[in-house]
């Protein structure tokens, strides 16, 4: 008896692996504290668009945006006492969507989870805003036309841990990852977005269903244009490197993180002497401002809390 009750149980655990695998998606937020007291989350509305999209490319029923900004305020008003104070960190917002169900076969699942994590933090690279030291990785991809690399799915992640896991035990910070087409093109960085500078002109890849859109991304490249640089956004092929002044990335968790070293093929090319370069500097300075509650809001991306 209990040998067939242990083995059900194990049956079920496998299979219920099986169904909720493939269906995820999750979205990454902070809520901070600004200066003069007020709870602030930076443009929440993106991260439940993004759901949505993910959510219709992969076959998943999802939340309304009115839905996914109800339940992200709540869990960060009900855990107001964790968020850190300004400029110390902020509260990461984790939400999830899975599915799950009685399905074996390829087919949409019957039911699905939206929950929220929600969890103080502060920088996301041990370095902070001093450079990162990145590797090429030329032998697997995180992405391919045509596939998932666009969508927040929990399978991106996966697809990027083990050359993530070698590059971080080499003393990399993380990843840079070319297109699997040409083997030649920059894509971006395990969870974050890259950018390239060469004097006033600011290169990033185009979105083009291979790179995740970052709202981060977005955001810099419309701060970057207010500044009065010239932002591009195609193809960087990674020789472009060679010659750029400056590269960093760009996320939620990292916000702006310059790149100190990139390294392809066992060559190493540093920027800016180990020093934050001056865009990258003024870049994550603006974006913090706004976020800290310093700066005026007048792209209206801020919603207060309280
Ligand atoms: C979440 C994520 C980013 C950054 O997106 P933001 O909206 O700026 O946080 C970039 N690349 C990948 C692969 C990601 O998962």
């Amino acid at each position: 008896m209990n040998r067939i009750l242990s083995s059900v149980v194990f049956a079920r655990r496998i299979f219920r692996k099986e169904a909720e695998h493939p269906r995820g998606l999750f979205e990454g937020l902070k809520a901070y504290r600004t200066q003069d007291g007020n709870i602030v989350l930076f443009r929440p509305e993106e991260n439940a668009l993004r759901m949505r999209a993910g959510a219709e490319r992969m076959c998943m029923a999802a939340p309304t945006v009115e839905q996914f900004l109800e339940a992200v305020k709540e869990i960060v008003l009900a855990n107001e006492r964790w968020i850190p104070p300004t400029g110390k960190g902020s509260l990461y917002i984790r939400p999830l969507l899975m599915g799950s169900g009685s399905v074996l076969g390829i087919a949409p699942a019957p039911e699905y989870t939206f929950l929220i994590y929600a969890s103080p933090v502060g920088n996301y690279f041990k370095e902070g805003l001093a450079p990162i030291n990145l590797v090429i990785e030329t032998d697997f991809h995180r992405a391919s036309p045509g596939g998932t690399g666009g969508v927040k799915t929990i399978g991106n992640y996966a697809a990027v841990l083990k050359a993530h896991t070698a590059a971080k035990a080499q003393g990399y910070s993380d990843v840079l990852y070319l297109d699997c087409v040409h083997k030649k093109y920059l894509e971006e960085v395990s969870s974050c977005n890259v950018f390239v500078v060469k004097d006033n002109v600011i290169s990033t890849p185009a979105i083009k269903g291979t790179i995740l859109p970052g709202i981060t991304r977005k955001s810099i490249i419309d701060i970057a244009c207010s500044l009065g640089f010239e932002v591009v956004e195609q193809l960087v092929p990674v020789d472009q490197l060679l010659s750029a002044d400056e590269v960093f990335c760009t996320g939620t968790a990292v916000v702006v993180s310059p790149v100190g070293s990139i390294t392809h093929k066992g060559k190493r090319t540093s920027f800016g002497d180990g020093k934050v370069g001056r865009v990258a500097q003024q870049l994550h300075t603006a974006l913090t401002r706004l976020q800290m509650g310093i700066a005026e809001d007048n792209m209206d991306w801020i919603v207060k809390l309280k």
